[in-house]
């Protein structure tokens, strides 16, 4: 049997870019101010009066084809748990590749440690039995799902197999395993 491939799922339909994911994520995970490890992205598209606007909590793709990954030279950056990008702190040097080579913005480095840090899915919690991440669990729309990709039953298969979705830079070849509903 295959082993877990951790993803999320986010509606655009019902996130109202409140950011309450972004304040629960630094709060769960001691991001300090000035970097963030998730964000709120809105865009107002069309040509008034038809406008429309979508709004779009993000944070790291944990790509299957991660450049981060392919690019850091100390394998400080590394596929973790359930297929996530992780990276180690210890093996970091701060050289800031990964920074260059990620198409989305996601990393940054912590000033605290002069070391890169992004988003990990939480890792704690999934090391801790608890399959859920802080933004997904405070969200009050409900519009963040996380779960295992390869099982046809958990949350984030259903809506990908019941909603249309996208990712963000398909043609980068990254394979986001971050998905958005429309
Ligand atoms: Fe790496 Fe950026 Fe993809 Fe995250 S979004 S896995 S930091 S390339
Ligand atoms: Fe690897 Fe750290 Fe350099 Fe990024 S900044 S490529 S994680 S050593």
């Amino acid at each position: 049997m295959k082993g877990p491939s951790y993803g999320m799922v986010l509606d655009t339909r019902t996130c109202v870019g409140c950011s309450a994911c972004v304040i629960a994520c630094k709060t769960e995970n001691d991001v300090p101010d000035g970097v963030t490890r998730n964000w709120i992205f809105t865009e107002v598209s069309g040509t008034y009066p038809d406008l429309s606007m979508s709004i779009r909590s993000e944070r790291c793709n944990h790509c299957e084809n991660a450049p981060c990954v392919a690019v850091c030279p100390t394998g400080a950056s590394y596929y973790g748990a359930g297929g996530t990008v992780q990276v180690d702190a210890d093996k970091c040097t701060g050289c800031k590749a990964c920074i260059a080579a990620c198409p989305y913005g996601a990393r940054f480095v912590d000033p605290r440690t002069d070391t890169v840090d992004k988003c990990t899915f939480c890792l704690q919690r999934l090391e801790n039995g608890t399959p859920t991440t802080a933004c997904q669990e405070i969200c009050p729309t409900q519009s963040i799902y996380f779960g295992d990709l390869n099982d046809p039953e958990s949350d984030v298969s259903r809506l990908l197999a019941s909603r249309a979705s996208y990712t963000l830079l398909p043609d980068a070849g990254t394979r986001p395993k971050h998905f958005f509903l429309r």
